[in-house]
């Protein structure tokens, strides 16, 4: 599973990520949007995506076209009703963006925040929802890849459950990788897409929505090209999209799915980004870089390092000079904190991130960079 043009650098980005040459090739034809092969592909990655949250039966698989945001988009303004108001937890940058679709959707919301490094608490939503007994909705993110920071989805759906609040999850970052069981969590929506843990190319992401709350959800968007429930009726009863589907896209989502079952499903890929972090996060700590995050509350996905304290360091010239050795690093995205990123996902496997360790040691030495520790930042 390894890259398969040499001389493109491997992507270790948290989306869009490298893609097995078959992925690629699966788009290779021009496919009419109502022909038999779409409407086949089509099916099939809705019931594979059930399949992956036993969601059978109670939850339903649409697609939207577009990145991970038009989906949360989509998700949001027609799952809040008019005369709702959602909760949002933020720790990060995803987690401040549903704070912004909520805002430019005009939904009533309330929002909390907890520091970039720490998960909020079970009583945290125990607390605002008694506070506002306004609030309908929760929404929150899973792996916030701002950080990498994985926020604790089951004791947040168990608190939903027992108040009666409808839960929307982001999980763009961690779909394929965590599990998110529709039946034990039973949350309205999750929210997934192509770019990540399922390794296809971006332009398409899924809402998997709680059937009964979609089908009440008519008339609540405030869009036409984001209405779920418009793009969920077409789909039921013609197979295919209100619009232009994206059918290449479709292809290489279809296909990735089946290397996704291929490799074990979910915990299969999950142990390989584990494999592939671990190595990640002791190779870097050996090197004297520290994390943002404790393990404990990091997810296999993307790592957050602190940027060295050395005059000779310069982000600039690290993604040079990992570029020039083939790989693609990220910037931090958190503005007080001056760190940098590297992620496991895509067809990354625990031997190119040893590769990357060495490319990283030599960039360092090239620069001059003696020292890597960094002091924490404080609580
Ligand atoms: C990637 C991602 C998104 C979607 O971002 P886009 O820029 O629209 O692809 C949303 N939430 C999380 C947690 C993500 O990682």
């Amino acid at each position: 599973m390894t890259q398969d043009i040499a001389d493109e650098p491997l992507l270790l980005t948290p989306g869009p990520c490298s893609l097995s040459r078959t992925v690629k090739e699966a788009m290779l034809h021009d496919y009419a949007s109502g022909e038999e092969v779409m409407v086949e592909k089509i099916r099939h990655c809705r019931s594979t995506l059930l399949d992956l949250v036993n969601g059978h039966g109670s939850h339903t698989a649409v697609p939207i076209v577009g990145s991970g945001t038009y989906a949360n988009e989509a998700a949001i303004g027609t799952l809040v009703p008019r005369d709702g108001k959602l909760l949002v937890h933020t720790n990060g940058v995803y987690g401040d963006r549903i704070v912004d679709i909520a805002r430019h959707l005009r939904i009533p919301y309330a929002s909390f925040r907890t520091a970039p490094f720490t998960p909020p608490t079970a009583e945290q939503f125990e607390e605002a929802l008694a506070a506002d007994p306004a609030i309908t909705h929760v929404m929150v993110v899973h792996c916030e890849t701002s950080t990498g920071i994985l926020n604790p989805v089951a004791e947040i759906a168990a608190v939903c459950r027992r108040r009666g609040v409808g839960l929307l999850i982001d999980a763009v970052a961690s779909f394929g990788i965590m599990e998110l069981d529709a039946k034990a969590l039973s949350y309205d929506a999750v929210v997934l897409s192509a770019n990540k843990g399922i390794q296809a190319p971006p332009g398409i992401a899924w809402v998997i929505a709680k059937r009964t709350v979609l089908e009440e959800s008519q008339g609540n968007s405030p869009s036409l090209s984001l209405d779920l429930w418009d793009q969920y009726q077409h789909i039921e009863r013609t197979n295919h999209f209100r619009f232009t589907p994206a059918t290449h896209l479709i292809l290489a989502f279809s296909q990735a799915l089946k290397e996704h079952a291929e490799e074990g499903g979910i915990a299969g890929r999950q142990a390989r980004y584990r494999a592939s972090w671990r190595r990640l996060v002791d190779g870097m700590r050996q090197m004297g870089f520290r994390t943002l995050l404790d393990d404990a509350v990091a997810s296999p996905i993307v790592a957050t390092f602190h940027e060295p304290q050395d005059e000779n360091y310069s982000f600039a010239r690290l993604y040079a000079g990992m570029k020039a050795r083939g790989f693609i690093i990220f910037p931090g995205r958190l503005a007080a904190a001056n760190t940098f990123r590297i992620a496991c996902i895509g067809v990354v496997t625990p031997d190119d991130i040893a590769r990357a360790m060495e490319a990283l040691a030599e960039t360092m030495a090239e620069m001059g960079v003696r020292s890597f520790g960094r002091e924490p930042v404080p609580a």
